[in-house]
């Protein structure tokens, strides 16, 4: 089907067929669509536009990322099939490993996953994935040099229980979603709530910009709870004045 241009939701429809053409090719899980669905719901809410408390935790995030020993980001389906092309300038940025990591995993799943994703620059950790987080699914399984080792994990589109397994871990762990009622959004050290494919570039520049003082300062002490309840009071405002 083509979408015409000018059709008001053309970016979102775009972004739909995308995603659907990418459940045929088994990058997406058919799940995954059905949590792109709630992630539109809660934008339509914000506006779909970076607020400015996100904008803040994106340079919060750039700071850990930089500041990190080990730092890695966590990508599942969703991430490579709507931002594959915005993770290697991520990578460059902050020095981070790259590790696929998923929830309904086969190994033909991730290894297309990690093609798709070297074919747009990435370099993507290799090796023997093993059961190493305390978790009763498949998503327990990673790489010892990558998330096990991390101090820092970006994880994108994550699920509670395993945000909640990294923090127990003692890994700082900063989550891009959505939706800020979310045990994923509760459980991390930092979450940004914003849209995925407008989070990661501003990531990126950050982590291109800030001086280490600066990266020092915005790492000092971090409140998850006052970016949560930023983005809250946003979509009351968007649900107070949507029809004004
Ligand atoms: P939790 O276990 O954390 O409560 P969940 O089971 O609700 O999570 P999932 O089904 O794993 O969550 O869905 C992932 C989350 O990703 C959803 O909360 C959704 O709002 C969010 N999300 C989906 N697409 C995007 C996107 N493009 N950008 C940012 N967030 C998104």
């Amino acid at each position: 089907m083509t979408i015409p241009e000018d059709h008001p939701r053309y970016r979102s429809l775009v972004t739909r067929e995308h995603l659907a053409a990418c459940a045929r090719s088994g990058i997406v899980a058919l799940e995954g669509l059905t949590a792109h669905g709630r992630g539109e719901a809660f934008d339509y809410l914000l506006g779909e536009r970076t607020t400015a408390s996100a904008a803040e935790a994106e340079r919060v995030a750039a700071a850990l990322l930089r500041r990190a020993q080990h730092p890695v980001i966590s990508v599942n389906g969703n991430t490579a099939a709507l931002a594959a092309p915005l993770l290697a300038p991520l990578q460059r940025a902050t020095g981070a490993f790259v590790e696929v990591n998923l929830f309904h995993r086969t190994e033909e799943r991730a290894n297309t996953i990690a093609a798709l994703l070297t074919q747009h620059g990435v370099a993507v950790l290799t090796g023997t994935p093993e059961r190493l987080l305390p978790l009763s699914h498949d998503r327990a399984l990673c790489l010892r040099d990558g998330i096990y080792s991390a101090d820092v994990v970006l994880v994108p589109l994550e699920d509670g229980d395993r945000c909640e397994a990294l923090r127990a871990m003692g890994k700082q762990v900063i989550a891009i979603d959505l939706n800020p009622l979310s045990r994923t959004a509760r459980a991390a050290t930092l979450t940004i709530v914003d849209e995925l494919t407008r989070a990661l570039p501003l990531i990126t520049r950050a982590a291109e910009t800030l001086s280490d003082e600066e990266c020092d300062y915005l790492t000092r002490s971090i409140d998850n709870r006052y970016f949560l309840k930023s983005a809250l009071e946003e979509m009351k405002q968007g649900l107070t004045h949507g029809l004004d």
